[in-house]
């Protein structure tokens, strides 16, 4: 079958850049750029490579970026009275707090401290409990970006069976409830799969729309998956690869090669969801920068 590649690395370049003729337009109008700080403690590589992701992406849309980085070290009550002073700051919009979080701190208090206001990672149980009912709040920026992602394809789900591997709460159970929601994208039939879930293949040979946030290299096979299914792939996964220079190379929970050529629409990994997550807490940074003025 022919498949279509849902770009996300290029839908992402053009959010992008409507973004930034956004703030171009607010300052010409006189308005102050959007802000958006980021909090990193320790030094975990992926995360720091997250963050200056999202710091770079901010400065090259004219956001106002800063990264406060904190050693592994610190305790959680220093943690929280700096996520208080934030949110006391005026001149800082969007908050986000890059996860994990050091054994000894209480991520979830954490979140919790953040005000609901600057909760552009959409983390906070208010802007959980929101989303959940449907209210205007910030959404969590990967299920944000796959809906964005199959909007802007036009991509159909009203009335379409979707199964979801994973129920995190970053990724599995909001897109869950999102493409449960009336409108569209939305109107799904959901099924949500996991760990404990017993033949999994069950579920996804009768889905037209399959999401994968598992993180498990290659889980979801070609046997698993019907003819002209729209996958999305969520995970990001580092495998040994001896051709590479840096000796490994990032797959997702899909076995692209032998899934692809079933499918109607496809997420590549790199360049798929990846890029919207990041373009979709752009969009919540300046929402959150517009509810202010
Ligand atoms: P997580 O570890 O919090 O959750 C994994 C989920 O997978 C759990 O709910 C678990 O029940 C389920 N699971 C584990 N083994 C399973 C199995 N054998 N069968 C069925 N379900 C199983 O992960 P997460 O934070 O949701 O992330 C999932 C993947 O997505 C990871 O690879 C992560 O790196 C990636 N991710 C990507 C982005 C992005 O922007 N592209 C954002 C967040 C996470």
């Amino acid at each position: 079958m022919e498949y279509n590649i849902l770009d996300g690395k290029a839908t992402a370049a053009a959010i992008r850049a409507e973004i930034k003729q956004e703030v171009e337009d607010i300052l010409k109008n006189g308005g102050r750029r959007p802000s958006l700080t980021a909090i990193l403690v320790g030094d975990n590589p992926a995360s720091c490579t997250y963050v200056a992701n999202k710091e770079k992406a901010c400065a090259d849309a004219g956001f106002t970026s800063e990264v406060k980085r904190f050693s592994s070290e610190i305790s959680e009550e220093e943690l929280l009275d700096e996520v208080r002073k934030i949110n006391a700051d005026d001149s800082v919009d969007g908050l986000i707090v890059q996860l994990p979080l050091p054994k000894h701190i209480d991520e979830k208090k954490v979140i919790e401290t953040i005000s609901p206001s600057k909760d552009v990672d959409g983390f906070h149980p208010i802007s959980a409990g929101k989303m959940m009912v449907g209210e205007d709040t910030f959404l969590p920026a990967t299920p944000m970006g796959i809906t964005t992602l199959l909007k802007r394809y036009g991509v159909k789900t009203s009335g379409k069976h979707c199964v979801v591997l994973g129920r995190s709460n970053i990724v599995g159970r909001p897109i869950s409830n999102m493409l449960s929601q009336k409108g569209e994208p939305g109107d799904c039939t959901v099924t949500i799969c996991h760990s404990r879930t017993k033949d999994i293949e069950t579920f996804t040979r009768s889905a037209d729309i399959i999401i994968a946030a598992i993180g498990i290299p290659h889980f979801v096979k070609a046997d698993m998956v019907k003819e002209g299914a729209v996958i999305v792939d969520v995970g990001i996964n580092s495998i040994p690869d001896a051709t590479r220079k840096s000796g490994y190379r990032l797959v997702g929970d899909v076995d692209f090669e032998n899934v692809a050529p079933k499918c109607s629409y496809i997420t590549p990994v790199p360049g798929g969801v990846g890029p919207m997550t990041i373009a979709s807490l752009m969009i919540n940074t300046l929402k959150a920068y517009k509810k202010r003025f």
